[in-house]
């Protein structure tokens, strides 16, 4: 399964991203969902050109897209970047931590149904 990860841009100027990276490699947190093999594919931040970086995940293959923890706690983009997501991947609202979080509510969007 290809996984990505997108991530605050303004937080990537300050953190070297042990948290997300962890908790993909280590399959626990968010990525604890997922019995299969999983492969990063992507890991980005969602500054610049984000509808070209849309473009390369669908050709890349991407299964689902987790925005990062500090995305979902954050980023004022986090909803409109999700929903925009999920007409093409799946998407999982966070990376490490507990999966409540605080406000806003985590989103997990699967493509298919688009739940909220
Ligand atoms: S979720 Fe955590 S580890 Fe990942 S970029 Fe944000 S602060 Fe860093």
């Amino acid at each position: 399964m290809k996984i990505a990860i997108i991530v605050r841009e303004e937080t990537m100027q300050r953190c070297t991203c042990k948290g997300c990276l962890n908790a993909f490699f280590q399959k626990k947190d968010a990525f604890s969902r997922y019995e299969d093999d999983l492969t990063l594919v992507t890991f980005t931040h969602d500054g610049g050109d984000i509808d070209r970086k849309i473009e390369m995940m669908i050709k890349n293959g991407v299964d689902a897209v987790h925005l990062s923890s500090c995305m979902r706690g954050k980023s004022a983009n986090y909803e409109p970047l999700a929903k925009q997501l999920s007409e093409y991947f799946d998407v999982v609202g966070y990376t490490h931590g507990p999966e409540e979080g605080k406000e806003p509510k985590t989103l997990i969007i699967n493509k298919a149904d688009k739940m909220f």
